[in-house]
């Protein structure tokens, strides 16, 4: 099997957008993808349908740079669906770049998928060995070939083979040729999907902040294992696989998803600042300011400060203007992007003990570069909080992370991590307390923390690990 597509199978951090029955269905989708921008940077895509076929522009880079006014122009159509990926340094690739349009017997079809099927390679060798060629490195592709092989008549039923045959995650977004379009959540939910409404017009998301933007009303989430199809008969829910129960990514509210997001019917803002509640309950110290580093500490740091009663500041400023440190395609610029990014306020932090809360800490590298430019501002004290448990194990499941030898906390005691990163005190949010910030312990994958696995991960899945994080 070609490497390109082992390789990829792991950087699936992605977004997705669907629009079905507007006028300006390639414009708003356009809007969409600015509001999950921070789920991808790597490379963008719409594909949209007229009702005789599909029309599509992707390529590499932010949805700005991919995207014009004639680009737009040429996405005719009243259905759109839209991707953002984050792909990696070796192969990144706009074959690679969704949606993914082909053409099969029944016509054209375009899918966007946020997740990762572990078991794609397994069908993928399956194909080959049967003649099929593969024109991507993409999990994804499989999908359209398990449809293209059901010779069902109808729409929902070559999609539902497709996806019975499919393990891990994924919430996807199809578009036929006929304008028709689909959503789908995999039966355990490890991604979100909203669904909602713009006028007559239904809208698809990864997350309800791209709602927001081209302002659409939230109706509710798409369910693990639901399918939804849209056409012009209306919107139809199917539930074909036996339910189980949802095992939906925790990391999604400590990290990933945008603070002013719902998912899985709760506010990633209110969660985070509950993590930051219990963290300073579990993990109290004398201190005079608490700084968050920013952006995905801020709502956590606020929660620990309420809390606590110590004095909230932003004692270090983030420069937007460059992409997030870990999405950085190669490892120079990574490093290099600590500094470029984030400043400390040395008016602020100058002879002060002080609490830094982050959300998590994967290699350490970025917490040490932080714990020294706080100290080079003269604090007095450096004390970090983090809100969430120790990252022991990599996701499988669609969140890019190093290998298990790779995160520091797999093989290095709190103590031994807080001397490498040289604060003063360092401690984790526990388990207990994440489930407590959350509401409840159940539903929820939580194997970065525990490395317990709810869908059985192959050898051949684990094997090929990241270029970016060597
Ligand atoms: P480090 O100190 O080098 O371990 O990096 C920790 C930082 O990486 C934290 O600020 C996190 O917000 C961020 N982070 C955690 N997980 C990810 C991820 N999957 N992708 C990008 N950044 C992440």
């Amino acid at each position: 099997m070609d490497s390109t597509f082992k390789s990829d199978r792991f950087h699936d951090e992605c977004g997705v957008f669907g629009i079905y029955g507007h006028t300006e269905a390639a414009n708003l989708t356009y809007l969409g993808l600015y509001g999950l921008q921070h789920r991808g940077q790597e490379s963008a895509g719409i594909a949209s349908s007229d009702g005789t076929r599909i029309y599509s522009h992707k390529g590499m880079g932010l949805v700005a740079d991919v995207f014009d006014n004639d680009s737009i122009k040429s996405l005719a159509g009243s259905s759109a669906i839209g991707h953002v990926r984050y792909s990696t340094a070796g192969e990144s690739h706009i074959k690679n770049a969704q949606p993914f349009v082909v053409e099969y017997a029944r016509g054209g079809i375009a899918v966007a998928h946020n997740g990762n099927i572990v078991n794609a390679f397994v069908i993928r060798a399956e194909f080959e060995a049967h003649g099929s060629i593969f024109q991507s490195g993409m999990d994804t592709e499989t999908i359209v070939h398990l449809m293209s092989s059901c010779k069902e008549r109808y729409l929902i039923d070559r999609i539902t083979f497709a996806l019975s045959k499919l393990k891990g995650a994924y919430s996807l977004v199809f578009l036929t040729d006929k304008g028709t379009m689909v959503a789908a959540r995999d039966p355990l939910g490890f991604r979100p999907l909203c669904l909602g409404r713009l006028r007559d017009s239904f809208v698809v998301a990864s997350e309800t902040c791209a709602l927001d933007l081209i302002e659409a009303t939230y109706i509710r989430d798409i369910e693990p294992g639901e399918i939804i199809i849209m056409d012009k008969t209306g919107l139809h829910s199917y539930k074909p696989f036996a339910p189980v129960e949802p095992k939906q990514c925790i990391f999604e509210f400590i990290y990933f998803a945008r603070p002013d997001s719902h998912i899985f019917g709760k506010s990633v803002y209110e969660v985070r600042k509950n993590f930051g509640r219990i963290l300073a309950q579990e993990n109290p110290v004398d201190a005079d300011i608490v700084i968050p580093v920013p952006d995905s500490g801020v709502p956590a740091a606020i929660g620990y400060a309420e809390e606590s009663g110590i004095p909230f500041e932003k004692g270090i400023v983030r420069s937007h203007y460059m992409g997030r440190t870990f999405i950085e395609p190669q490892d120079a610029i990574r490093h290099f992007g600590v500094k470029l990014k984030l400043n400390a306020v040395k008016d602020v932090i100058k002879g002060k003990r002080v609490v830094v809360v982050d959300d998590s800490i994967v290699r350490g590298t970025t917490s040490r570069k932080i714990v020294k430019m706080i100290r080079d501002a003269r604090a007095k004290e450096v004390h970090m909080r983090i809100s969430s448990p120790p990252s022991i194990s990599p996701c499988y499941y669609g969140i890019d992370t190093p290998t298990t030898e790779e995160l520091i906390a797999s093989n290095h005691k709190v103590e031994e991590i807080n001397n490498y990163i040289t604060s003063d005190t360092l401690s984790y949010l526990s388990l207990e307390g994440l489930y407590k910030a959350v509401g409840q312990d159940t539903n929820f994958c939580d194997a970065c923390f525990t490395g317990k696995y709810p869908v059985k991960v192959e050898d051949e899945v684990k094997a090929p690990q990241l270029v970016l994080f060597k």
